[in-house]
């Protein structure tokens, strides 16, 4: 039995045999054409525009956000640059299949270089130019493996066209040696519902055929586990599927104190989602996911559409909008134009709003619109908060605008040791405990190699927690978290203990987090809590609250 680590997307669970996918094509060779540039550079486009067509066909029948992704592939290929790209080196005389090869290179090393976010979209071009390289050799696009059963798939990195049309009947769960959390891969497991465990570098490892219990709750992935190790994953599988269909019930404690489960959206189409998961309304809605690719600042009248068909989905329910947090990971660049060495230490967050304050201006002025005109409770609220006066003055501008409820984000440790100033001037904290713990642990939350700083359970993270819940507790307004903490069902307990009120997660997570909830009262939640506070490290923490919960 061996254990091999990477990155969990969500707390899902699975067992079966792996499945390796293909490796990729490899380089084509460099000698010159023998068909001439003519030849050569009609070969090119047809490939290229038959990829691009079979891009979008995909997207149609996949839908949702996978539908966004691949439209966005097809555009890639298409793109007039890299067109230009194929043509130079046409013309010095390649083949289509090394001008493929090589064009699609070099654009992969500038956006690798950029890092981050675009980064992250190597692996898209990778597959593009392998999709076409194959359609030139007239061999089948590189693709998941159909076995005839159900299998744990393991490759390199997937392409957004595989995991977009995962037949989830036959794909166990997805474990993958490259690609970050932040990956496409990642985000449409995490959308999907796929137990998935990506950056596992010794995944590599793993041979087709091999056993593995694939836990994305602990990020692990188990070869070739003992009958125990079987026996308890196959209960943990049978306990989430109960989860899965239990009554959608709010949230709460054993002892009925109530703690919300609320979604967190990036984009209004995946409000009905979390409805039918039993959201009781939205505790995060990261407007710059609208606006990622937009090179200029968004008109109100495209905001208040937005808005106003997210609110609509959540009449009499709570919606909590974030201001654009734009900088570090999510760059937008009509907020975020000079070179920074350390952006995530930038002018990022509210800062950047303030630098560009008619855009912030234009948003508010679109949300007030948005929720004149629907029936949802509208909450508003500034990311990377790090002082009094920066709440002071966002809660200002919010009234100015007459919306009613006007909140911070606690992400910077300052204000979290200042959360009951903080609070003296806003309506609400929502604890952002993904970038919270990234500068508690000055741990960078995209880069690999300090990954396991980057992690919540962190007692000095939890203090901090408990400084704000106690201050919103002295001064009765509401505390929620709002960071991937919320979805870890045993930290959402100890969340509730440190004095949270509500918990906000991606949407598949909610039925773990509600059954984990109502298996505590609050005196148990404050004894884990106190347990997790009392240790030295994350790995500790996470220990003594599992053992408080099980007392022998
Ligand atoms: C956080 O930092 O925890 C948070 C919720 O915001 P984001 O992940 O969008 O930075
Ligand atoms: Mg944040």
């Amino acid at each position: 039995m061996r254990t091999l680590r990477g990155v969990g997307i969500g707390q899902g669970i699975a067992q079966g045999p792996v499945v390796r996918m293909a490796e990729p094509l490899p380089a084509p060779d460099s000698t010159p054409s023998a068909l001439g540039a003519d030849a050569e550079r009609a070969r090119a486009r047809e490939a290229v525009a038959s990829v691009a067509a079979e891009l979008q066909r995909r997207g149609e029948q996949a839908g949702g956000a996978a539908q966004e992704v691949l439209e966005a592939q097809a555009m890639i290929a298409e793109d007039p640059t890299l067109e230009e790209e194929l043509d130079a080196r046409i013309a010095a005389g390649s083949t289509a299949e090394w001008a493929v090869h090589d064009a699609f290179a070099g654009f992969r090393a500038t956006l690798e270089a950029v890092g981050g976010y675009l980064g992250e979209r190597a692996a898209d071009l990778d597959d593009i130019s392998q999709r076409v390289q194959a359609h030139l050799l007239g061999r089948p696009a590189p693709g998941v493996p159909d076995p005839g059963h159900p299998f744990v798939l393991v490759a390199r990195d997937l392409a957004p066209a595989d995991t977009a049309l995962l037949d989830l009947e036959k794909v166990l769960a997805l474990v993958t040696f490259e690609g970050g959390p932040t990956s496409h891969t990642a985000i449409l497991a995490r959308e999907k519902g796929i137990v998935a465990v990506v950056g596992a570098a010794d995944a590599q490892s793993l041979a087709t055929g091999t056993l593995a219990i694939v836990d994305a709750s602990s990020g692990t992935v188990t070869a070739d586990p003992g009958q125990d190790e079987q026996d308890r994953a196959a209960q943990r599988i049978a306990d989430r599927r109960s989860a899965d269909a239990a009554p959608l019930t709010p949230g709460a404690l054993a002892d009925g104190t109530p703690i919300a489960l609320l979604a967190n959206l990036g984009r209004p189409a995946d409000a009905a989602d979390a409805v039918d998961r039993g959201a009781e309304g939205v505790g995060l809605f990261r407007t710059e996911f609208l606006f990622l690719s937009a090179s200029q600042a968004p008109t109100v009248s495209q905001q208040r559409e937005a808005y106003r068909e997210l609110l609509s989905a959540f009449p009499g329910k709570k919606v909590v909008v974030r201001v654009l947090d734009a900088g570090a990971d999510k760059p937008l660049p009509f907020l975020n134009d000079a070179h920074e060495e350390n952006p995530a230490l930038g002018l990022r967050g509210l800062r950047a709003l303030r630098a560009s304050e008619d855009i912030l201006r234009e948003q508010l002025t679109a949300l007030a619109e948005a929720d004149a005109e629907t029936e949802a409770d509208l909450w508003v609220m500034a990311p990377m908060i790090a002082t009094v006066e920066e709440t002071t003055y966002f809660t200002a501008l919010a009234g100015e605008y007459g919306l009613r409820t006007a909140g911070v984000m606690v992400e910077v440790p300052a204000a979290a040791l200042l959360a009951d100033r903080i609070l003296a001037h806003a309506d609400f904290a929502s604890i952002g405990t993904n970038d919270l713990t990234q500068y508690t642990m000055a741990a960078d939350r995209l880069l690999g190699s300090v990954a396991s700083f980057q992690d919540p359970w962190h007692p000095a993270v939890l203090r901090l927690v408990a400084e704000v819940g106690a201050a919103g507790r002295r001064l009765g307004k509401p505390v929620g978290v709002c960071g991937e903490a919320a979805a870890d069902p045993l930290l959402a307990v100890v969340l509730a203990g440190l004095g949270v009120g509500s918990l906000s997660m991606a949407p598949s997570a909610l039925a773990d987090v509600r059954r984990a909830l109502a298996a505590h009262t609050l005196d148990d939640a404050r004894r884990l809590a106190e347990a997790a506070l009392a240790a030295d490290d994350a790995a500790g923490a996470r220990a003594a609250a599992t053992a408080a919960r099980n007392p022998s």
